[in-house]
C-alpha cells in the first residue's frame, strides 16, 4: 500500500480545494448576478476603459445586500444589489461607485483575485501540516499555533493586496479624469455608515484595512502627482 507523507496529503488537499473553490465561486455568482446597465456609469466605465484601451468594463449586479464590491478569479467584476441600491438612492454618487470598480480592476489586473484564492488553499493546507507536526510534540496546543500563524499570514498578504488595488485605481481614475477625490470621499462615507448603525457595517470595508490609513495612503499619491504650482 502506498503510504502518503503528511505534506504530500496536504498538498493534494490544497490542490482540490482550490479547483472545488473556485467552481463554487464562479456557479454562485453566474447564478445569480446580471450584467448591469447605466448609463450615468457607463460612462464613467467607458472613460476607465479608453484610458485602458479596452472596449468596455463589463459590470456585473451581484444579487445579495451587503454592501461589497468583489473581483472573481475568472475577472469579472461584481458590484452587489446593496451597494447599487446606496447608489440608485443618491447616498453614493456615480463617481464613488466608478472607484470601487476601479479598485476591484486593480484585483483582477494585478492577479489578487485569482491568487487569493489559491493563497487560501494553500493556507489550509499549511494549516493541516503544521497542526499534524505540532501535534506531535504538542497535543492540542499545536492546533492553536497553526491557526495563529495562518491567520497572520493571510492577514498581511490581504493587507498589501488593498493597498496595491486602492494605488491601481487612484492611477487608473487620475488618468480617466474622475480623480482619487471620489475614493476618499466614498471611504469616509462607508466608514460614517460603520459608525452611525452598529453591526451594519459594510462588507467592503470590513474585509480592508483602516480607512485613515487607506485615505492617508491616498492622499499621498495624489500629492505626489499633482504638481504644485510653480510660482
Ligand atoms: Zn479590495
Amino acid at each position: 500500500m502506498l503510504k502518503f507523507s503528511p505534506i504530500l496529503l496536504a498538498i493534494l488537499y490544497a490542490l482540490a480545494m482550490y479547483r472545488f473553490s473556485a467552481w463554487r465561486t464562479a456557479r454562485e455568482l453566474d447564478s445569480r448576478s446580471t450584467e448591469l446597465a447605466d448609463a450615468k456609469l457607463k460612462r464613467l466605465t467607458d472613460r476607465m476603459a479608453a484610458s485602458l484601451n479596452l472596449d468596455r468594463i463589463r459590470i456585473n449586479i451581484y444579487e445579495i445586500d451587503p454592501v461589497n464590491g468583489l473581483a472573481a478569479p475568472d475577472g469579472r467584476i461584481f458590484i452587489t444589489r446593496g451597494f447599487y441600491r446606496k447608489y440608485q438612492n443618491g447616498e453614493v454618487s456615480a463617481e464613488e461607485l466608478a472607484s470601487v470598480i476601479a479598485h476591484e480592476l486593480g484585483h483582477v489586473a494585478l492577479g489578487h483575485s485569482k491568487r487569493r484564492m489559491i493563497d487560501f488553499s494553500g493556507q489550509n493546507a499549511l494549516r493541516m501540516a503544521m497542526i499534524m507536526l505540532l501535534n506531535r510534540f504538542l497535543p492540542g496546543v499545536g492546533v492553536l499555533i497553526a491557526n495563529a500563524v495562518t491567520s497572520l499570514l493571510a492577514a498581511k498578504l490581504s493587507r498589501s493586496d488593498e493597498y496595491e488595488a486602492d494605488a491601481y485605481a487612484a492611477a487608473l481614475l487620475t488618468k480617466a479624469g474622475i480623480g482619487v477625490a471620489p475614493q476618499i470621499s466614498l471611504f469616509h462615507k462607508l466608514e460614517e455608515l460603520t459608525q452611525s448603525r452598529s453591526g451594519a457595517a459594510p462588507a467592503w470595508l470590513l474585509s480592508h484595512p483602516k480607512t485613515t490609513e487607506r485615505v492617508a495612503a491616498l492622499e499621498a499619491l495624489q500629492s505626489r502627482w499633482t504638481p504644485t504650482p510653480q510660482e
